[in-house]
């Protein structure tokens, strides 16, 4: 099944996923990461709905999401 994997330490909150989702599934997590952000975060109980469709690892200015299918 898609998924993706968010390496959160290196996200610096752009939101630029989050925004660009097609499937919306995307969200900001409450936890300060590693250098002081909140970072985007996959929504567990939306996980299953990703088409692996790229997007969001394209929009990614800091290579923070990696997409399986
Ligand atoms: S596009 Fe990348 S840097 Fe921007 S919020 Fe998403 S994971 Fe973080
Ligand atoms: S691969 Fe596509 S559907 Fe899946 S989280 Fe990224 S933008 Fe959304």
């Amino acid at each position: 099944m898609a998924h993706i994997v968010i390496d959160t330490n290196r996200c610096k909150g752009c939101y630029f996923c989050v925004k660009y989702c097609p499937k919306q599934i995307i969200t900001i997590s409450k936890q300060y990461n590693a250098i002081g952000y909140f970072p985007a975060e996959l929504s567990p109980d939306k996980k299953d709905l990703c088409t692996g469709c790229k997007t969001c690892a394209l929009m990614c200015p800091d290579t923070a999401i990696e997409v399986y299918k």
